[in-house]
């Protein structure tokens, strides 16, 4: 039986409200968070499949709880 190709796909966002830019989640997962020069936030929206294990320990480890993950098959 071959592999069979994961078609999930797992999408991030921050709410921008609760985010106070603490930067726990740029330690947790610096190749999809990253604080900008001006203290801003940016991410990847998208996660590639490698990635998602430091996704969720992204989320867990906000202090805010304003990372959500989204995964869809
Ligand atoms: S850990 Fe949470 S509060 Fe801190 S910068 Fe990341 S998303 Fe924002």
């Amino acid at each position: 039986m071959g592999a069979r190709k994961s078609r999930s796909r797992t999408t991030v966002s921050v709410n921008n409200d609760r985010c106070r830019r603490y930067g726990i989640c740029v330690a947790e997962a610096p190749s999809l968070f990253r604080m900008t020069t001006d203290g801003g936030l940016r991410y990847l929206r998208t996660v590639p499949g490698e990635q998602v294990e430091q996704a969720k320990a992204a989320v867990r480890s906000c202090p805010m709880l304003a990372i959500e993950l989204d995964e869809r098959r």
